[in-house]
């Protein structure tokens, strides 16, 4: 018989059951509060963590465990140890201590670095997250760790992200005690990344070097029919689609993740999935697995899952929502409205912090979403703009606006909007509009940042949010604490409205895909970095260095040490379209069109040779055409190499990032369309590789 729902969920986890199970009474009361309280975890408690985890993993058929991580690379890092260990005669017993648990040495020398191992010794050294639970996958017990240099600095995207909670934790709590909520100790983030991803068939995808090495397609002319229809989104599952998106449940809810929603996306071939929102770490850790796990399974269908954002040129690329919000040890959402004017002061202040985290720092937050790949999507029709903007909807515009004119009846608006239903009917009850241009919006009781990548992790810009947030409440505290309680609620509401002043220019909720609202924003002085290598360069500003030396996110080193690593990425991932589109050009493209351009000719030949006067003039047309595009396309492709010779040349690593933007993605695009336009005439016996029709309606 099969297992229940229930019983398969969390089954390869080692979660707060399991531990309450398995570790003795006290053991287990320690490590809840290292987990809670983030204290440090004794020696004695980490060993007999190790042994219980030891046990309950080889129960479930492991045999080696790893310290798994996040590198700078944006992928997890693991290596396998088993448990074994020799006790003579040739014996062994399966064996993991508390200091194997708690701590690894992996080499570092072969991660990015951005310049700190030059400084820093190579080895590197991982650190187990308690507050992320173990899991099996593929016979191998996997702890979630961080991953920092031998002196300390981070070298991957968990540890900022960790630091990055705990500074919001501090100042969200500080000012909840301030405004008289005492029962308040902590304070997480919590995260529901929504993921879209594109599912095409492996026998095809394996015939595609692009897709192979690049993720994307760097060829191909539009099929007849696209996404014009928009007959794919919520479209009944294909029968594939569906088995595959059954077995991607199981798998997650196994390794404890809550998959909850899946449909078809408005692209043809493209899916989401959604889990129900958690912890940030957790749900980082999650997604970074959720990832993992949709290609895993996607091959077992004879699947390819394609997680880049954007694999297909003229339809819609992937993306991922990021749900976010703040939520007490109480249990209560910091975002959720309140139905008390005390609550709603809170509320707002929170709300605010949000608006103002935004407005201050919103180059930190187009940067966190900043890829070579999601350049391809952000600004264009079909994504939030690169300009970061918040959306709140009318009803909380609405509230904003009287605050900020003082429209409420009496002295004490922030009182009044309780008990003032009648000036604001249904006063927050509203879950606002959808409104699907912006790239912030304020959906209800969280903020959805909707410009992340499909295919990135999820810390970074939970890292810039959560630095961001914790500043302004800093802020916010240092306004409000020299007033006396009686006093609170009229400095928390002049507070407000200053803020409100300060900050309203970022709020837009009108439609951002719009050219008006780009002069509009350029008129409020937002920011509108297109590209990556146009908003890399803020990061290493003076106020955002500020920002995260003062939080402790990283220190100077570890901030111009990221620089150079996005940077160098954007630069590579570039390098590395263009050889592949090289490659493709020269080796398989050309002789494929000079192969159709044969036949015609040798057809042409063949039919004068018969009879001199049979008419040729369209074969003829025809051989022309496919001529000039031999020409077109081996000229375009030059240009591309010589640039790409000039690229190869450069060393500054700026300007490198900006030549591959300004340069060679034009050249790419100029060898693109050539072929693109030339394929529509070879038939599908010559062609290469596969099209778009067969790529995008194969499955
Ligand atoms: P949609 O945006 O598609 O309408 P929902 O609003 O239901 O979908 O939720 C989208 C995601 O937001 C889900 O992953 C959900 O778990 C998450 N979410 C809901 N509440 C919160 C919260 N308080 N904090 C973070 N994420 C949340
Ligand atoms: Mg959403």
């Amino acid at each position: 018989m099969s297992k229940s729902i229930p019983e398969i969920y969390g089954s390869l986890v080692f979660n707060d059951k399991v531990m309450r199970e398995k570790l003795p009474k006290d053991i287990y009361k320690a490590l809840r509060k290292t987990i809670e309280n983030n204290t440090h975890l004794e020696l004695d408690v980490a060993n007999s963590v190790a042994v219980a985890m030891k046990e309950w993993a080889v129960e479930h058929g492991a045999t080696h465990y790893t310290h798994w991580f996040q590198p700078m690379t944006g992928f997890t890092a693991e290596k396998h140890d088993s448990f074994i260990s020799p006790v003579g005669d040739g014996q062994i017993i399966m064996d993991f201590s508390g200091k194997e648990l708690v701590k690894g040495e992996p080499d570092a020398s072969s991660f990015p670095s951005g310049g700190l191992r030059a400084t820093f010794e190579a080895r590197g050294y991982t650190a187990w997250d308690p507050t992320s639970p173990a899991f099996i996958k593929d016979g191998t017990l996997y702890i979630p760790t961080a991953f920092c240099s031998y002196s300390g600095e981070a070298l991957d995207k968990k540890t900022p992200l960790l630091r990055s909670m705990e500074t919001l934790n501090t100042e969200a709590v500080k000012i909840l005690q301030l405004l008289g909520n005492k029962d308040v100790t902590s304070v997480s983030t919590t995260i529901g990344p929504e993921q879209e991803y594109f599912l095409v068939d492996k026998a095809l995808y394996e015939q595609r070097k692009d897709l192979i090495f690049t993720g994307r397609t760097l060829f191909g002319a539009m099929s007849p029919k696209g996404q014009e229809m928009e007959d794919h989104y919520f479209g009944a599952l294909k029968p594939r689609v569906s088995a595959y998106m059954h077995d991607l449940d199981e798998e997650l809810w196994k390794l404890g993740i809550p998959a909850k929603t899946k449909h078809n996306e408005v692209a043809p071939a493209q899916h989401e999935l959604a889990p129900i929102f958690d912890t940030a770490n957790v749900a980082v850790d999650h997604n970074q697995l959720t990832m993992e796990v949709m290609k895993k399974v996607a091959d077992k269908h004879g699947l390819v899952c394609l997680l880049h954002e954007k694999p297909f040129d003229g339809i819609n690329g992937s993306g991922k929502h990021n749900n976010w919000s703040m939520i007490t040890n109480t249990g209560v959402n910091l975002l959720e409205p309140g139905r008390t004017p005390a609550e709603n002061a809170q509320f707002l202040i929170f709300l605010m912090a949000v608006i103002k985290a935004v407005d201050d720092y919103a180059d930190l937050l187009r940067i966190s979403v900043a890829s070579a790949g999601n350049d391809h999507r952000l600004g264009a029709n079909e994504a939030p703009p690169a300009i970061i903007s918040i959306f709140l909807g009318d009803e909380l515009t609405a509230v904003l606006d009287s605050i900020e004119n003082d429209t409420f009846f009496g002295k004490h608006p922030l009182v009044q909007m309780d008990t003032g239903a009648t000036v604001l009917p249904h006063f927050f009850k509203d879950n606002t509009d959808r409104n699907r241009t912006s790239p912030f919006a304020f959906t209800g009781n969280k903020f959805e940042f909707r410009s992340l990548g499909s295919s990135s992790s999820v810390a970074g810009p939970n890292i810039i949010l959560n630095t961001a947030v914790a500043e302004a409440l800093r802020q916010f505290y240092g306004e409000l604490k020299a007033f006396p309680e009686d006093q609170m609620d009229e400095a928390v509401r002049a507070l407000v409205k200053r803020a409100i002043l300060k900050h309203k220019k970022v709020i837009f909720n009108g439609n951002g895909y719009s050219d008006e609202w780009v002069q509009e924003a350029e008129k409020r002085g937002l920011y509108n970095l297109k590209s990556t290598p146009d908003a890399l360069p803020y990061f290493i500003h003076e106020k955002n260095i500020d920002l995260f030396t003062s939080h402790h996110i990283f220190s100077k080193e570890e901030i111009f040490s990221r620089y150079e690593i996005l940077l160098e990425t954007y630069s590579k991932t570039i390098h590395i379209e263009a050889k592949t589109m090289e490659d493709m050009v020269r080796r398989d493209f050309l002789p494929a069109l000079m192969t159709y351009t044969d036949e015609v000719a040798a057809s042409i030949s063949a039919k004068k040779a018969v009879l001199a006067t049979l008419p040729c003039t369209a074969q003829e047309k025809l051989l022309t055409t496919l001529s000039g595009y031999y020409e077109a396309i081996y000229t375009a492709e030059e240009k591309l190499e010589a640039d790409l010779a000039t690229a190869e040349g450069m060393t500054d690593q700026p300007a490198l990032s900006l030549f591959y933007h300004e340069t060679i993605l034009p050249d790419m695009d100029a060898v693109r369309s050539t072929v693109d336009a030339a394929e529509t005439y070879i038939p599908d016996s010559i062609l290469p590789y596969p099209n778009y029709e067969k790529l995008l309606f194969s499955v």
